[in-house]
């Protein structure tokens, strides 16, 4: 179990796997990062997963 902030404040989530963990933190960035999924392009989205992914696996 890894447990690794948002990107973009100092909230945390845990999970098994990357996938488990964006699972985890998508209620938050629902909740608080509201602004930010709704402005983000199909490649920003894309960008946000291999560069997170990366994150994760080196946490
Ligand atoms: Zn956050």
């Amino acid at each position: 179990m890894k447990t690794l902030k948002c990107d973009l404040c100092e909230v945390t989530a845990e999970g098994e796997t990357f996938e488990t963990w964006m699972q985890n933190l998508m209620p938050h960035y629902i909740e608080t990062h509201a602004d930010v999924m709704k402005t983000s392009t199909p490649e920003d989205q894309q960008k946000w997963m291999t560069e997170n992914k990366a994150r994760f696996e080196n946490a």
